[in-house]
C-alpha cells in the first residue's frame, strides 16, 4: 500500500535505514561532491539543472549560479522551493537474481528554498567560494581578474537554505545473491 506522506518532511520514512547516513557524513559528502542536479518546477512541469555548487557550511546553505536570464532563474523567481541531488558512483554489482542487481553509490538530497542573491558583496563571496572549491590554488586578483560589477550583472547567484537533507550510501563489495538460483561465475565479479 502507498504510504501517506501528508505533512511529512521530504526526508521521512527512508526505506532502508541501514543505508541512511548522518549529518556529519552528509557535510563531508557535500564538501567534496563535484556536480549537483537541482530540481525546480513551473506550472506543474519539473525541471532538472546539472550544475557546479558550493556548500557554504558556515551559513548552512548551498550556492550555485546560472546566467542572469533563463529557465532556472525564472522558475526560482516563481517558486523558490527546490531539491538538490549530488551523487558518486562506484562499480556495478551483478547478482544471480534480477531483484538484487545494483551499483555502489553515495548520494545526498537537499530540500529548501533558493534565494536569488542580490547583494553584490554576498554574491561575490559565494562566487569566490564556488571558484575556490573547484580551483583551490587560483587566487582572485592574481591568476584571474577579480569579479567585476559587469560580470555580476550577467550572473544569477542562488543560495539554497537547507531545510532538510538526507544521505544514503550503498558501497557493498557484492550485491546480495540468492541460493534459489545457480551462483554466478566468479568472472562476473572481477
Ligand atoms: C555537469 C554540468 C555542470 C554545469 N555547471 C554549471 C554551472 O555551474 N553554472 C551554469 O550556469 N551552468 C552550468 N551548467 C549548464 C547548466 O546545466 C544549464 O545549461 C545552465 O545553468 C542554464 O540553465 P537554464 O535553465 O537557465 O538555461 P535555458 O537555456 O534557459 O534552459 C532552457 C531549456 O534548455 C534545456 N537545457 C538547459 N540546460 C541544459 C542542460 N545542461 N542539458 C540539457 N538541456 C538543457 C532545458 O530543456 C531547459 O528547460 C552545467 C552543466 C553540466 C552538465
Amino acid at each position: 500500500m502507498p504510504r501517506d506522506y501528508t505533512d511529512q518532511s521530504p526526508t521521512a520514512f527512508q526505506r532502508r535505514p541501514h543505508l541512511t547516513r548522518d549529518d556529519e557524513w552528509i557535510r563531508a559528502f557535500l564538501r567534496e561532491a563535484q556536480v549537483a542536479h537541482i530540481a525546480s518546477s513551473a506550472d506543474g512541469q519539473p525541471f532538472i539543472n546539472p550544475t557546479m555548487f558550493w556548500f557554504d557550511e558556515e551559513n548552512h546553505q548551498i550556492a550555485f549560479h546560472s546566467n542572469v536570464a533563463g529557465r532556472v532563474r525564472s522558475n526560482i523567481e516563481a517558486n523558490p522551493q527546490v531539491c538538490l541531488e549530488a551523487s558518486e558512483l562506484g562499480r556495478f554489482l551483478p547478482s544471480n537474481v534480477a531483484l538484487e542487481f545494483s551499483l555502489q553509490f553515495r548520494s545526498v538530497a537537499v530540500y529548501g528554498p533558493a534565494r536569488i542573491v542580490t547583494d553584490p558583496e554576498e554574491a561575490r563571496r559565494l562566487l569566490y567560494g564556488l571558484i575556490g572549491k573547484y580551483f583551490p590554488t587560483l587566487t582572485a586578483g592574481k591568476e584571474y581578474r577579480a569579479i567585476t560589477d559587469k560580470e555580476l550583472r550577467a550572473t544569477s547567484v542562488y543560495a539554497i537554505r537547507i531545510e532538510a537533507w538526507s544521505g544514503k550510501e550503498n558501497w557493498a563489495e557484492r550485491a546480495d545473491q540468492s541460493d534459489e538460483w545457480a551462483p554466478l561465475d566468479e568472472k562476473w565479479f572481477e
